[in-house]
């Protein structure tokens, strides 16, 4: 049978309360991440998991840390921010921003940030390169793309990725990874597949005539509900929050599309 969604899920993991739950709940997801390569006849070191921790408060981040997580990702840039500082004593803690950012946001970004996986315009590559001059630091990046035609979603239209990508060497500080997609929200399997396999199809694609320097590599997709299927279509991050973590309070439409900043 095909690998479903586990939507159903959705709004209902439990909370994560001790190092034993954060240890037990990674090691579950690192067998479905390695049954999923499995499948698909995949090296399971192919596909790194970014546990994702946004609206997590630092007294649960700890435990994770404690478990063994030492990169996280945060779609909010302000809410990151506060707890790359407040955790400035776990010295191999990295952050990754996962969500749209304003270009107003991107020097918070330069300052602590190693990856951003929601790079979809120019200004805001530009902004982000200035202040990483600025800092002297370098950032891996990911190009967003909206893979489900949703309008709500952030991210270039495919059909724009191309000129996109061929402007980017001109930013130095970025270090162009790859591709970042959110599949469609929906029980069906196979839309949910057809938006990672465009990815891929993308990534293939634009890997034709990359400029040098920029890499496509890196394919950041699947979350809870999905992630075995994106590694089934080749997935090299997946980013997982609440299946680690526990579910969220606020729904989803809070985040994304299009949640407040
Ligand atoms: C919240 C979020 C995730 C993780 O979603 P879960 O359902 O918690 O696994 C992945 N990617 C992005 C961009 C997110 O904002």
């Amino acid at each position: 049978m095909e690998t479903q969604t586990q939507h159903a899920l959705h709004g209902h993991y439990s909370t994560a309360n001790t190092v034993e739950d954060f240890k037990h709940n990674l090691a579950a997801i690192h067998q479905r991440m390695n049954a999923a390569c499995q499948r698909a006849g995949r090296d399971p070191n192919s596909v790194r998991l970014l546990p994702v921790s946004k609206t997590v408060p630092e007294e649960r981040i700890r435990l994770a840390y404690a478990a063994g997580c030492r990169q996280l990702g945060e779609n909010k840039v302000q809410e990151a921010y506060r707890k790359w500082e407040l955790m400035a004593d776990l010295k191999d803690l990295h952050w990754s921003v996962i969500g749209h950012l304003q270009s107003n946001k991107a020097k918070l970004v330069a300052r602590f940030a190693t990856e951003f996986h929601a790079l979809d315009s120019l200004h805001v590559a530009e902004t982000l390169d200035r202040h990483l001059q600025a800092e002297g630091r370098g950032l891996d990046v990911l190009v967003q793309v909206n893979t489900s035609q949703e309008e709500s979603k952030y991210g270039l239209a495919p059909e724009a990725a191309h000129d996109f990508v061929q402007k980017l060497p001109a930013f130095k500080s970025l270090k162009v990874r790859g591709l970042m997609t959110l599949a469609i929200f929906s029980a069906e399997a196979e839309r949910v597949r057809k938006c990672f396999v465009l990815l891929r199809n993308l990534r293939e694609q634009l890997r034709q005539d990359a400029p040098a320097g920029i890499e496509m590599n890196a394919l950041s997709m699947g979350m809870s509900g999905d992630f075995e299927i994106a590694i089934e279509e080749g997935a090299t991050i997946v980013r997982v929050g609440q299946a680690i973590f526990g579910a969220r309070a606020l729904p989803d439409t809070y985040y994304w599309p299009k949640g407040g900043e």
